[in-house]
């Protein structure tokens, strides 16, 4: 091979990056994090007794109350997801209790063996990669549970490993057509404050999400909010441990929200990405989601017509609004995509996970994403399989680009 720099122009194109500028993270959480929200955290410490933190605290409260849209108070913890995960199940359930866990991915089954961890018996109802979790099947099973057996429901409103989005309002429907009083409860993480949640109208007994993914905020946060019914079962649970105990969490101090110092940087960053997002409007965000996700699938479906890549998730309306799982045959093809649009032109992607590991990879698209970060990204990954030579159908982004023109109108 050449040596110097310059006598070859096939070095010197192996060579070239064009990646110096703005990073673009677009892996599934942590996500970018607004500008504002930044700095935002940028100041000292205060009170953790008195003064505007007390207020502060009601009104993270009172808005995250509005993002899982129920009538009665979450808690907040200084923990990523899979602490709101244990706070959960903590709070509701006893040792031998028995859950089942809706699978459609990685992150209910994830859920599962944490309730298996606690002591508790874990049926899986057997799901696919690609597809979404069928409200029959758990109505079917539920109606088999005579003896009640069952005590709580996990599922994932999007698995953020397959991609897929799970009919939320339809799985609470059969359970009730069932006639079966388990507990339903949902993981939100990848999808609250990024679509239609409804907590009450759904009938969902415990929801939980985490600051880092749509709501744009560092991870180290989460959210645990509990309908009345879930609220009065955790009287006799035994699994209740002091540091995620709801009771405990209810004493009048303030210090005892946070079962001891407030997270306070987090908070004004939580306070500043809800402002923003209260300024813009849930349904503007939704909707926002709904078409920049509309715009990946476009690019993908493009790409896939040279059967190299395709989607993880076979239906388009069971794609998820928030991230993209998209397999790519070939070994180790996909690792070098990651690192193309990596280290040549500064996009990091999603590695894909679980059952797809290896196979494939994500693109986020939640939280504080926009036109030309979505159109940056995937140009980016249309150039990086045009330059390791990966069959791929031509014009992604044209159709990217069509379909966002059409969706906002001049
Ligand atoms: C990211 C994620 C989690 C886990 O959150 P951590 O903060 O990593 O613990 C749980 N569920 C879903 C659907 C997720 O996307």
């Amino acid at each position: 091979m050449c040596q110097h720099r310059g006598s070859s122009k096939t070095s010197e194109a192996e060579d070239m990056t064009v990646r110096s500028g703005r990073e673009f993270l677009a892996i599934p959480g942590p996500t970018t994090m607004p500008d504002e929200v930044l700095s935002a955290m940028h100041r000292p410490a205060i009170d953790i007794y008195a003064g505007p933190l007390i207020g502060m605290t009601d009104s993270i409260l009172a808005r995250l109350a509005l993002l899982f849209r129920t009538a009665r108070r979450p808690y907040i913890y200084i923990a990523n997801g899979h602490g709101a995960w244990e706070a959960a199940l903590t709070n509701v359930l006893s040792k031998g209790d028995k859950v089942l866990v809706l699978e459609s991915g990685r992150f209910a089954t994830g859920w599962g063996a944490m309730a298996q961890g606690l002591g508790c018996e874990v049926e899986v109802l057997a799901g696919e990669w690609s597809r979404a979790v069928r409200p029959e099947a758990v109505a079917a099973r539920l109606a088999a549970d005579r003896g009640g057996s069952i005590k709580a429901v996990l599922v994932v409103q999007v698995d953020t490993a397959s991609g897929v989005v799970n009919d939320i309002p339809a799985i609470g429907a059969a359970i009730r057509a069932a006639g079966h009083d388990a507990l339903y409860c949902v993981d939100a993480v990848a999808s609250l404050g990024c679509m239609p949640f409804e907590m009450d109208a759904w009938g969902i007994d415990i929801a939980m999400a985490a600051s880092q993914k749509g709501l744009m905020t560092p991870p180290g946060l989460s959210f645990v909010a509990a309908s009345a019914r879930a609220r009065e079962i955790h009287k006799q649970a035994g699994l209740r441990t002091p540091y995620w105990d709801w009771t405990a969490r209810e004493g009048e101090e303030h210090y005892r929200k946070y079962a001891g110092t407030a997270p306070e940087h987090l908070l004004f960053g939580l306070d500043k990405a809800l402002e923003m997002m209260f300024a813009e409007g849930l349904d503007a965000i939704f909707e926002r989601h709904r078409i920049l996700a509309a715009a990946v699938q476009e690019a993908v479906e493009v790409w896939s017509q040279a059967g190299t890549l395709g989607f993880s998730i076979n239906t388009s309306r069971e794609r998820a609004p928030t991230v993209t799982a998209i397999r790519l045959d070939g070994d180790g093809l996909s690792a070098r995509l990651l690192d193309y649009c990596h280290t040549k032109c500064g996009v990091v992607l999603g590695r894909a996970l679980g059952d797809l590991s290896g196979r494939g990879f994500r693109i986020a698209h939640m939280g504080h994403v926009n036109a030309p970060m979505v159109l940056g990204t995937l140009g980016v990954v249309e150039m990086g399989l045009q330059a390791l030579g990966v069959p791929h159908g031509k014009g992604g982004v044209s159709a990217a680009i069509s379909r966002l023109a059409r969706e906002v109108e001049a």
